[in-house]
């Protein structure tokens, strides 16, 4: 199938309070204005520098989506246009966001990473991390970002029990972080599921789920 056809039966399958983020990482501008062309309009990248240069060349009302890990220093090249970042698991990185968008007057939405797997490779804080954070003086007086909700990214493995283990960790997290609603911290987004798991993801409770392989074919790294 096409990437027109393959985002338009995914969207078709999805209820309503779900939003696809089409993952684009590695593919070319131009598989990326072929799902635009559906209507489609949220994009996520895992690489700044990717991102910025897709941004450059696109239509201007793409909702890019940064949903890899950010290196501090690399936040100045996106602030002026990233819509959501996904990947935040420190408070030194969130100051550094926060900065950065106060240059462009910007409010920046951002989600907690929170480590839901087992595996080391994946980054995140702990949940006690981001209670810490939200309920600190220092995270009030940030202006300029908004935690709009938390991410999660389970274990790689065929072991759906766990999968699921882990995404309905990440949904009793949520819930109990929701409590503390500020003016800097609205969560309404749980951001869990890519291609092979997002069915279960939206069982789980998730509002956001990363789609790449699913739509536009699988990814070649050389
Ligand atoms: C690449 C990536 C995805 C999409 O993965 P697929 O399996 O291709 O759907 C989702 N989330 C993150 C954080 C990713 O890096």
């Amino acid at each position: 199938m096409s990437i027109q056809q393959n985002i338009q039966h995914l969207k078709s399958q999805l209820p309503n309070h779900v939003t696809l983020v089409a993952v684009s990482k590695t593919k070319p501008t131009s598989d990326i204005f072929e799902a635009y062309n559906t209507g489609h309009r949220h994009f996520g990248e895992n690489k700044i520098q990717e991102m910025v240069e897709k941004y450059e060349q696109l239509p201007k009302d793409i909702q890019w989506h940064m949903i890899g890990h950010v290196q501090r220093n690399k936040v100045k090249y996106m602030a002026h246009f990233v819509n959501l970042i996904h990947g935040v698991d420190s408070f030194k990185l969130l100051r550094e966001i926060d900065k950065q968008a106060s240059n462009f007057g910007r409010i920046i939405n951002c989600l907690f990473q929170i480590k839901i797997a087992e595996e080391d490779s994946k980054f995140g804080m702990s949940a006690k991390t981001a209670s810490e954070i939200i309920q600190s003086k220092e995270f009030l007086e940030l202006k300029n970002v908004c935690i709009t909700g938390v991410m999660g990214m389970a274990t790689f493995t065929d072991d759906t029990n766990k999968i699921k283990e882990e995404f309905n960790r990440l949904k009793t997290i949520f819930d109990s972080l929701k409590q503390h609603s500020n003016i800097n911290f609205k969560l309404e987004t749980i951001s869990m599921g890519m291609s092979g798991d997002y069915q279960l993801a939206i069982d789980c409770g998730s509002t956001m789920i990363r789609v790449g392989s699913h739509i536009f074919g699988e990814r070649n790294y050389n």
